[in-house]
């Protein structure tokens, strides 16, 4: 089973003013951010029992270890995703950076805004990906059955009649069951073309969906809502 992604973002930066902004960007974007100044304290938080942080953005020069020394010691423990704030005189480490497993760069100053897209681009790379094979059935799940080759999904052995969102969204959680997913999850997913897509579109579809899941067999109800989390798939 994959645990739900966590949307937790550790920013270390000792600057207060880029903080603030960065960690007003990602909150606006469903992000969790977290915000330390020094790297002693960052790997506090990364050590706790309960951290669940998804990925770090670093900043290479703070008051107590450099950047770069705090990724090093970092990757002892943890393979978690690392962007580094590099300053333009900075850029010759950029090297040194790749060689100790950084994930991304962005020079200063940035725009908070491009630093969570690149956040974003970070996280779903490395999400879990179910693998169908060459274009193999997957075997049925929870009743559904996902033909990625065909783009079809059949539940309950019945191929459904569904948009490419639908499609998409159902694929989405029928092959990870269990999973919860969070709207923003799910936007991020299957609205990959579309960066303006609300709340409610990601419900609406729900809604579509049941329907259609429900014309296959009227007392069945594989998706579930979980209040203020989002939704997942689970088996019958
Ligand atoms: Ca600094």
């Amino acid at each position: 089973m994959i645990p739900p992604a966590s949307r937790t973002i550790l920013i270390v930066e000792d600057e207060p003013a880029i903080a603030d902004s960065l960690a007003y960007a990602l909150r606006t974007d469903g992000f969790a951010p977290v915000h330390v100044t020094l790297g002693a304290d960052a790997l506090k938080v990364l050590q706790g029992e309960k951290s669940d942080v998804a990925l770090a953005i670093l900043d290479v020069g703070l008051p107590d270890i450099s950047g770069f020394e705090l990724c090093r010691q970092i990757r002892q423990f943890s393979d978690i995703p690392v962007i580094f704030l590099t300053a333009r005189n900075e850029e010759v480490d950029r090297i040194v950076g790749l060689e100790i497993g950084a994930d991304d760069y962005v020079t200063k100053p940035f725009s908070p805004r491009e630093l969570v897209a690149r956040v974003r681009v970070v996280l779903r790379r490395l999400a879990p990906r179910p693998v169908a094979g060459n274009g193999a059935a997957a075997p049925a799940v929870n009743g559904f059955e996902v033909r990625a080759a065909e783009a079809r999904i059949l539940y309950r052995g019945r191929p459904l009649d569904l948009t490419r969102y639908e499609y998409l969204l159902l694929k989405t959680l029928a092959e990870n069951p269990h999973h919860v997913f969070s709207r923003a999850h799910l936007m991020d997913r299957v609205w990959t073309d579309a960066p303006d897509t609300l709340d409610r579109t990601v419900d609406a579809h729900i809604k579509s969906l049941r329907a259609k899941l429900r014309a296959v067999d009227e007392t069945s109800d594989p998706i579930k809502t979980h209040r203020g989390l989002g939704y997942s798939v689970v088996p019958e």
